[in-house]
């Protein structure tokens, strides 16, 4: 028990504690850090970061979340908004630096609402109003006429500055084609679309295949190497004899016996092959092994045969051939076949790749990203990923606003009108809010070169009497960006308006870090004496 006097410790030896407006300022200083890290690659003049991991390996990129994923980082509100990072990538798939430079700035406003002694609840009280009212002006300015057109200028606003400059409206058109192929009643599952990325050759190489690569060869190369009109089966259990599950021991006393256990395992294989051919494909690939004496009967049959096929991947073939995976090869008909215009081996920089293509309405498309090197070719893999993410955002929601910080903008006006209505100190709180989304268009000038108080004062301008007009970043005006055709799915800045608040919102109410020492409990403490309940003892 503890005695008068004496200081009582709740907490094991080494655990790091920061309370009330320490915890605060420390929390806040790190979400600062981190915007700031970010804040340089935002819009179409952003640098690029290089990151090397501990083994060296180099990633170049642009992409707010890959740099969060990146580091290596270690302060816990840190980690949250690399969370608000992440999660924007999961629901857009484009906004992250925005999400996390709102996010950011949130928190900077706050400290100087903390230091006119406002109580961090108040602040997040009206950040939480200011966050809903926020999407109430988006729901009113967002452009709802939407055509093919407007989805390949969403794609290209999504790629700009991202390494895919020379080659940005073809692939705008590869993207848009990508995703309305696998669009079901206005619903898109990006899954549905491959990204198979290969060095060697130049951005504009970057083709779309109505169908599936597979990154892998066939099996036997007494196989054709193409097929015309390919009748495709798809089985995902090897094909080989099975080996017996239990330990079992086969005594063999005679040469014969033994010939004819070897004979009995051929025919087994044979009769494999000949269900497969007999089903009449002609096109065989396996999501396991395919014993070698099977691959020989195959290529006797004429049938191009993948071992080892992705899960994944078999999933997609299976969408876009129609083909049945089938478990047991016993019960292939040719009702499981699927189709395909041709299944072809071909070269692409060096390496054997099977092209499954021409499919007749593919439910599963590939795109094949070209660049020149592997890291050109990853950072073009990752603005498509962008491009397809709000292509599909688009689709699903049939809405977009303008960029260029159009929106910030004009939500920012709105909600320092609507701060006018709110009485008492959240008011204070609605007003930073609405100063906190000008970060976007500042940084955007900032990043450009351009003088970002000018930039943000004719942009207010501007905004009297529109909801439109953004900064171009190219020659430092304040134009029209829904005429200049920069444009963005309305969920990316909902999303990111949205994640930046709640995380802002929750570091500020924080006060209290309480931080375990890194080696962890001792375990000879724990369920040492019973009742003590795992609390380390009292002193
Ligand atoms: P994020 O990770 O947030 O998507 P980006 O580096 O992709 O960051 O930058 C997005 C910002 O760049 C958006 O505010 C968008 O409106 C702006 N932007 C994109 N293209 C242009 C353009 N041509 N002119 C002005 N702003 C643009
Ligand atoms: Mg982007």
């Amino acid at each position: 028990m503890a005695q008068q006097g004496q200081p009582i410790f709740i907490l094991p030896e080494g655990t790091n504690r920061l309370l009330g407006k320490d915890a605060q300022r420390n929390n806040i200083l790190a979400a600062k850090v981190l915007a700031e890290t970010v804040r340089t690659t935002l819009g179409p003049k952003g640098m690029d970061k290089m990151l090397v991991d501990g083994l060296g390996d180099i990633v170049v990129t642009n992409d707010g979340v890959t740099i969060l994923k990146e580091m290596d980082i270690d302060h816990p509100a840190a980690k949250m908004l690399v969370e608000v990072a992440k999660t924007q990538e999961d629901e857009v798939g484009d906004g992250t630096t925005t999400a996390v430079i709102i996010a950011g700035e949130l928190l900077k406003q706050s400290e100087e609402l903390l230091d006119m002694d406002i109580h961090p609840t108040i602040i997040a009280m009206g950040y939480r109003q200011a966050a809903e009212k926020a999407q109430e002006i988006l729901d009113e300015i967002a452009i709802s006429d939407i055509d093919t057109e407007t989805l390949e200028k969403v794609a290209m606003t999504a790629m700009t500055g991202k390494g895919t400059e020379k080659a940005r409206e073809p692939l705008a058109k590869l993207v848009v084609q990508a995703v309305e192929q696998v669009e079901e009643d206005g619903k898109v599952d990006t899954d549905h679309i491959k990204i198979e990325k290969k060095e060697g050759a130049v951005v504009e190489d970057s083709e779309l295949v109505q169908g599936v690569i597979i990154d892998k060869e066939r099996v036997h190369q007494g196989m054709p190497s193409e097929i015309d009109g390919a009748k495709i089966a798809i089985l995902n259990s090897a094909l080989e004899v099975k080996e017996t599950e239990v330990d079992a021991e086969i005594r063999i006393t005679d040469p014969n016996q033994m010939q004819a256990f070897i004979e009995q395992e051929e025919n087994m294989l044979k009769e494999m092959v000949a269900k497969i051919s007999d089903a009449g494909a002609n096109v065989l690939f396996c999501q396991k092994g395919i014993d070698d004496l099977a691959q020989h009967y195959l290529s006797k049959a004429g049938i191009l045969a993948v071992r080892r096929v992705k899960k994944s991947d078999i999933e997609k073939l299976s969408r876009a051939t129609g083909a049945n995976i089938v478990s047991n090869v016993e019960d292939l008909t040719s009702d499981d076949l699927g189709e395909a215009g041709s299944v072809i081996e071909k070269k692409v920089s060096g390496e054997d790749m099977i092209f499954v293509e021409d499919c007749k309405e593919p439910k599963a498309v590939t795109l094949l990203v070209r660049g020149s090197t592997k890291h050109v070719a990853d950072e073009i893999k990752r603005a498509i990923e962008d491009a397809i993410g709000v292509v599909a955002a688009t689709i699903e929601d049939g809405q977009v606003v303008a960029g260029g910080g159009a929106p910030e903008v004009a939500i920012a006006k709105r909600l320092k009108d609507y701060a006018e209505s709110i009485s008492g100190r959240e008011q204070l709180a609605v007003n930073a809010f609405a100063e906190s989304l000008e970060v976007v268009p500042k940084t955007l000038a900032e990043n450009a070169g351009i003088d970002s108080i000018d930039s943000l004062v004719d942009l207010r301008a501007a905004h009297e009497n529109s909801t439109t007009m953004g900064l171009n970043v190219f020659n430092g005006k304040v134009t029209d960006m829904k005429e200049a055709g920069v444009v963005e799915p309305k969920r990316v800045k909902k999303q990111a308006i949205q994640s930046a608040s709640e995380a802002a919102e929750m570091i500020l109410r924080i006060d209290d870090v309480i931080a375990s020492s890194s080696e962890g409990p001792d375990p000879s403490q724990m369920g040492g004496a019973p009742g003590a309940g795992g609390m380390p003892p009292m002193m």
